[in-house]
């Protein structure tokens, strides 16, 4: 069936396009205005972090399905976390925290260094890995583990991404991030959360507030 194939991609292919500059005028109206961002996220096809069933829907600003009670990110989200992450400066090294569809972490992967991403979920984590090496995105390195540890092996870290909410920032993640680095973390529980960013200082750490925000939650320990 190549020729269904074919057409299926076209298809895809020509959607994808006007909707994907649709979603870059979108995020540029919600206020995010770092240009490498709004790039990175313009050329990264979505559609491919998705079921099949959902891949037309890959470019509206919202959140998806990805199975085993997850979802991959809302695009605003992750350029609005890549933003701040990237606001001080170019970053070498980067930990996040919940791999999910690998979506964010594609995005990280072509604006740093380096991305250490820990899942719970094997599943996840494969499938994560396969869309990573298909994308041809080779500086990103997989840990199943559980996240509220970090990856203390690796660090320190210059920035560090977690993308589900707990009720307290995990005192793992403020060990592991280095002089002058940069957390940017959900914190709180059910309808009442908030997006934190946490920069370590010569002594303590800087904490910002910066609005309301939807995830799901961190949960513990590592999954088969
Ligand atoms: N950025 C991802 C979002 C996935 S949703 C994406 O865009 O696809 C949050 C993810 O965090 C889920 O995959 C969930 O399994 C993972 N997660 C939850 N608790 C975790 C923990 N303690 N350690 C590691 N990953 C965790």
């Amino acid at each position: 069936m190549r020729g269904q194939d074919d057409l299926l991609h076209r298809g895809i292919g020509m959607t994808s396009q006007r909707t994907r500059e649709r979603l870059i005028a979108r995020l540029v109206e919600e206020g995010i205005c770092n240009s490498q961002v709004l790039e990175v996220i313009r050329k990264t096809p979505r559609h491919l972090f998705v079921d099949e069933a959902l891949a037309h829907r890959a470019y509206e600003d919202t959140a998806l399905p990805i199975g085993n009670n997850q979802t991959i990110s809302q695009p605003y989200m992750v350029a609005r976390m890549s933003e701040l992450l990237l606001a001080a400066g170019p970053l070498d090294k980067v930990l996040e925290i919940g791999t999910g569809s690998g979506y964010q972490t594609a995005v990280l992967s072509q604006l740093v260094e380096r991305v250490f991403s820990v899942e719970r979920i094997k599943g996840l984590q494969d499938r994560a890995k396969e869309r990573m090496q298909g994308l041809n995105l080779r500086n990103v390195v997989f840990r199943w583990g559980d996240g509220w540890e970090g990856w203390p092996a690796l660090a320190p870290y210059n920035g560090i991404i977690v993308t589900a909410v707990a009720a307290d920032v995990p005192q793992a993640l403020l060990d592991q991030l280095a002089p002058g680095g940069r957390l940017v973390i959900p914190v709180g529980a059910g309808d009442v959360q908030q997006l934190l960013l946490i920069i370590r200082e010569e002594h303590g750490y800087a904490r910002h507030t910066l609005g309301a925000v939807r995830f799901v939650p961190l949960l513990n320990g590592p999954l088969a």
